[in-house]
């Protein structure tokens, strides 16, 4: 198994339907030696899940704790056809990672055409860096326009292990989508899409699905922190930053 250094795809009991606290699910991190792990909750028009203020006040949690840094963001929600998310836009500054997500709640499946065109729509904004749990049957989708698309917008292609036992069904799928994106050169992010921590930074199924289809490590950027970091830079994202940095140069200046 390939040595995996950071989880991209987590959930806090914030969100309503999962079971752990940050803290608790930086110390099972911490226990497994990852290096970076993605605090990406449920965007706020999905049932239960946090106010856009709990994403303006992210800053509050340093970047880094027990040795393992921390990236707070948001699996936001398509919520129509065009592909429109629910990020708090008032608040983008706060977000360091931005994922999009087809969740039934918050989009119905429908037809094929619609389902995908929804999907580009997100592909196509350029604050969306990944693209999660494709492989959901639920969705009919049209993948190969769907990779097209994520090749020209430099957005990327989740692979997520939670989907071989909570999305029954997406196993050939994701299959599918790896071995394409393994030959139109796409990199992919492997969330474990934590819902209790345990789950935290285990990818025993998509590195399965990876050695299937003989995917290149040079494109799983999760092999290395700092090809998610180099990656979200560029997009312009301001990472770690700590407000407790103004008080110690307050003082600094003052003293
Ligand atoms: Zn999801
Ligand atoms: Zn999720």
């Amino acid at each position: 198994m390939r040595k995996y250094v950071l989880d991209a795809h987590t959930h806090t009991i914030a969100c309503g339907h999962a079971y752990n606290t940050v803290t608790e699910l930086i110390n099972a991190a911490a226990q497994k030696n990852l290096e970076m792990i993605c605090i990406t909750e449920h965007g706020p028009d999905l049932p239960g899940a946090p106010t856009p203020l709990f994403f303006a006040n992210y800053r509050v949690i340093p970047g880094k704790i027990n040795n393992v840094q921390l990236l707070k963001g948001i699996e936001s929600n398509i919520i129509d056809a065009d592909g429109s998310t629910d990020i708090p836009m008032a608040f983008i500054d706060s977000l360091e990672i931005i994922s999009a997500s087809l969740h039934t709640p918050t989009f119905k499946p429908q037809t094929k055409a619609i389902n995908t065109g929804a999907v580009l729509g997100a592909i196509a904004n350029p604050q969306v860096d990944f693209i999660c749990h494709l492989g959901n049957p639920t969705y009919e989708l049209d993948y190969e326009a769907i990779l097209q698309d994520a090749k020209k917008y430099n957005t990327l292609i989740e692979i997520n292990n939670g989907s071989f036992f909570i999305r029954k069904g997406s196993k050939p799928n994701c299959e599918w989508i790896a071995n394409r994106c393994k030959e139109l050169e796409i990199p992919i992010i492997i969330g474990s899409d934590t819902h209790f921590a345990s789950d935290i930074g285990d990818f025993p199924y998509v590195d399965k699905v990876l050695d299937a289809v003989g995917f290149p490590d040079e494109l799983i950027i999760n092999l290395e922190s700092k090809r998610l970091i180099d990656y979200l830079e560029s997009k312009g994202r301001v990472l770690f930053a700590d407000p407790r940095e103004y008080a110690q140069e307050l003082f600094l200046i003052n003293d």
